[in-house]
């Protein structure tokens, strides 16, 4: 069974939506993740945020706008009457129950509840159009079978058998539509895999069933070797590694989920993006095997924070770092980058939740300083191994940008730096210059 998610793009208004239909009805068996209509899942975070700040009139304001939206998309995308009355009834039905909620008892759980409608629309919508055309399919609700544990990650063993159970009832059936990005949480309540969350399920499903391929369908035709919205001049990269992909994505290549690579390389299942609005160009496959020794993509994350932590103690002392690091673990605050000297170590987290208690802590046995506002260029390939030069190469590109922290060695297939969030865009520019001679 083959898995296909298509992005907000990609299911964002009626043509495109008539495309995805052409595109899945080759009598290929397969699952089919949707995300929501581009633009709803922001509209929805906007409504929300106007339901928590006690602004009834505002949520009706920004409602009545996206309703606007489906009604347009109604008019375009059914031609019989019977199938535009359905999805009349059922854009009703969704709208009314966003308008239904009350602001003084609206929490982190109606939040969620809000963000569910924009992939439970999307999807509906997209049954009917193929119910309409008579292309034979079944929506499969992702609330059944989706689910996070205790710890907030994907029950994977949970999925695997509720997802198997109900296709078992569904023999007569291979084309399977579901909502992505929406889950239920260890307690049952209706969750969600975070922005982006839909190329997770996409993983997370292929996973499950073992399947053959997941293609990750949006708009752009695979991996760029760097940021096409800094860039001008970006080009696809033919293949990557599971780790390159997931080093990629973590880092800040938004065409990815950050943890969406997990579940295919654990269960070497490829992944292949492809571009829905060029459906035969190569994209990018993502798999087990490794390319040759190349430098392949950058990518940049924002919103980094820097911790530089000074003990005078650490010179020849043992036992500092795991004083450190211990406070971290306590704040469940994940460390991206580390560097080290004698006497100092810097790290950079991008959660700052608990920011204030950690510096209090460290601050008990060590000097620590903070810095905000900088991001992290992490440099992808399989360059450690074979091809010497590389830093060189790298260092001389950035030669104009002042350096605060940089790491290299920890993976044979990343290089990573932290700079000013200020100097990214010109560092991710020289680097295209440099490195990939764009
Ligand atoms: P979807 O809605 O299909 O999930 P996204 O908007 O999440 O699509 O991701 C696709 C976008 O990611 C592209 O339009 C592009 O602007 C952006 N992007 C950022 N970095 C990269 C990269 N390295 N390669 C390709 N696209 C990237
Ligand atoms: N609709 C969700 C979002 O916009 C999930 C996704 O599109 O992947 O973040
Ligand atoms: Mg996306």
């Amino acid at each position: 069974m083959r898995v296909l998610k298509f992005g907000g793009t990609s299911v964002g208004s009626a043509d495109r939506m008539k495309s995805v239909a052409k595109l899945i009805n080759d009598g290929v068996p397969k699952v089919v993740v949707l995300s929501a209509m581009s633009g709803t899942t922001n509209a929805l975070v906007e409504i929300a945020k106007a339901y928590h700040a006690k602004d009834k009139e505002k949520a009706g304001e920004l409602i009545g706008h996206l309703n606007m939206k489906y009604e347009f998309l109604l008019s375009e995308l059914f031609k019989s009457v019977p199938a535009a009355e359905k999805g009349k009834a059922l854009i009703k039905n969704h709208f009314d129950y966003l308008r239904s909620f009350d602001t003084d008892s609206f929490s982190f759980n109606e939040e969620r509840l809000v963000l569910a409608e924009g992939e439970l629309i999307s999807t509906s919508l997209f049954h009917f159009y193929l119910e309409e055309n008579k292309i034979d399919s079944v929506l499969i609700p992702a609330l059944e079978f989706m689910r996070t544990d205790e710890n907030e990650e994907p029950d994977l063993n949970y999925i695997e058998d509720h997802l198997k159970k109900m296709l078992k009832g569904l023999k007569e059936h291979s084309v399977f539509i579901t909502q992505g990005y929406i889950c239920r949480d260890s307690f049952g309540a209706v969750s969600n895999l975070k922005r982006g969350g839909s190329d997770y399920t996409a993983t997370l499903i292929g996973a499950a069933l073992h399947s053959d391929e997941i293609q990750i369908w949006t708009d752009i035709d695979g991996m760029h070797n760097n940021d096409p919205r800094i860039v001008d001049k970006t080009k696809p990269v033919a293949e990557l590694s599971f780790d390159e992909a997931a080093e990629l994505a973590y880092f800040g290549a938004k065409v990815l989920h950050p943890t969406c690579v997990n579940p295919a390389r654990l269960r070497n299942v490829p992944v292949r993006l492809l571009n829905t609005m060029m459906p035969e160009a190569k994209g990018t496959l993502i798999s087990n095997k490794s390319s040759g020794a190349e430098i392949k993509a950058v990518a940049a994350k924002d919103s980094i924070v820097a911790i530089n932590i000074v003990s005078s103690r650490m010179l020849m002392a043992y036992g500092f770092l795991r004083n450190v690091f211990e406070v971290f673990e306590r704040y469940k605050t994940p460390i991206d980058m580390i560097s080290t000297s004698e006497v100092a170590v810097s790290v950079t987290i991008d959660n700052t939740k608990n920011l204030d208690a950690i510096v209090k802590e460290i601050s008990a046995f060590a000097v620590v300083s903070v810095e905000h506002n900088q991001s992290i260029i992490c440099i992808v390939g399989d360059f450690l191994a074979d091809k010497p030069g590389c830093a060189v190469q790298l260092f001389e590109a950035m030669r104009s940008v002042p350096i605060r922290m940089i790491s290299y060695g920890g993976s044979k297939n990343n290089i990573s730096l932290v700079v000013n969030t200020e100097h990214k865009k010109e560092a991710l520019k020289l680097i295209n210059k440099g490195l990939f001679g764009l």
